[in-house]
């Protein structure tokens, strides 16, 4: 038994050192990512629940190492967090989200919302409002068309700087969105004091529709209550044609998800939305 325990230490401690080695080796690799041009924007159609048109489409950010292969935002989006490289990286986002929407407007697509990810760090940047002008000026990007998407825990700690923040964005112009609510801290009572436009309801409640009885009375709450403060509700997530008739019936604004299209690269998105046109 001693020795099967030494084992298991050994184990153990060279488990956590291949760990360390792993999260080294994408540390210096995402450091250099952004000058080795490895990082691409996927797009995912958001789409009206009533008329079945697009109306918008989030930007979602790829990496594509050549070490490391693809490697998902779930791992490298908190590193780049904890690095402070989400910052120049988020930059990078919002900028070429901005120039492709122009792109799409000058071949002559229908107009659509660009809704981009703001990270808890980009959020926390003073120079944040000074980017956003910035950007938005050297892409000549509609800002009535671009939506930042923020979540309820960027907004609950420091309440008075995040709606002067907030305030200051949406005299640019720009829409806002909360992200993933329900998972958050904040409350609907909150959401009022925030100008905010959109409200995006957590996969979570999404998920398990059809069979979870708790999760259709949450997603129908969530629904009304932001009808009730004149939000525009979009549930994340959607995958089954059962989940998209609930969130017709409780007229829920619009929905995203794999059942209309997974995020794709910018050629398969502008080709959905020219067939859009053409109908
Ligand atoms: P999110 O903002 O909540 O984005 C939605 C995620 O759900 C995306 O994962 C999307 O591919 C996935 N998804 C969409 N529809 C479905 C569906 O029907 N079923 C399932 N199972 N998944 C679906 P992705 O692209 O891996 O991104 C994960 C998270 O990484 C995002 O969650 C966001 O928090 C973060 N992220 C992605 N791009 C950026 C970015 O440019 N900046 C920042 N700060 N965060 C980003
Ligand atoms: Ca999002
Ligand atoms: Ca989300
Ligand atoms: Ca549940």
């Amino acid at each position: 038994a001693k020795e099967e325990g030494k084992n298991n230490f050994q184990f153990y401690s060279s488990e956590i050192s291949s760990q360390t080695l792993e999260r080294l080796t994408l540390e210096s690799n995402l450091r250099r990512a952004l000058e080795r041009q490895e990082f691409s924007l996927a797009y995912q159609a958001k789409v009206d629940l009533k008329s079945g048109r697009i109306t918008g489409v989030e930007a979602l950010l790829r990496w594509h190492n050549a070490e490391l292969g693809a490697v998902s935002p779930a791992t490298f989006i908190p590193v780049a967090e904890e690095t402070g490289l989400i910052v120049h990286i988020g930059r990078w986002v919002m900028k070429t989200a901005c120039l492709q929407n122009v792109a799409w407007q000058k071949q002559g697509l229908p107009p659509i919302n660009m809704a981009v990810n703001l990270s808890v760090r980009q959020f926390a940047d003073e120079h944040l409002l000074a980017d956003v002008t910035a950007i938005l000026a050297e892409t000549g990007m509609n800002p009535a068309l671009l939506e930042l998407e923020i979540t309820e825990g960027m907004i609950v700690h420091n309440v008075d700087r995040a709606i002067k923040l907030l305030t200051a964005i949406k005299q640019l112009g720009v829409r806002l969105a909360i992200d993933d609510f329900g998972t958050g801290y904040s409350s609907l009572g909150q959401l009022k004091n925030f100008p905010i436009d959109t409200l995006k309801v957590d996969r979570s409640f999404i998920r398990d529709l059809a069979t979870d009885s708790e999760d259709k009375a949450i997603t129908s709450a969530i629904i009304a209550m932001g009808k009730t403060l004149s939000l525009t509700v979009v549930a994340e997530g959607v995958e089954t044609a059962e989940q998209q008739t609930f969130l017709r019936e409780q007229a829920c604004d619009e929905m995203q998800g794999y059942y209309f299209s997974k995020p794709v690269a910018p050629d398969e998105f502008a080709a959905l939305l020219g067939k859009e046109k053409a109908t």
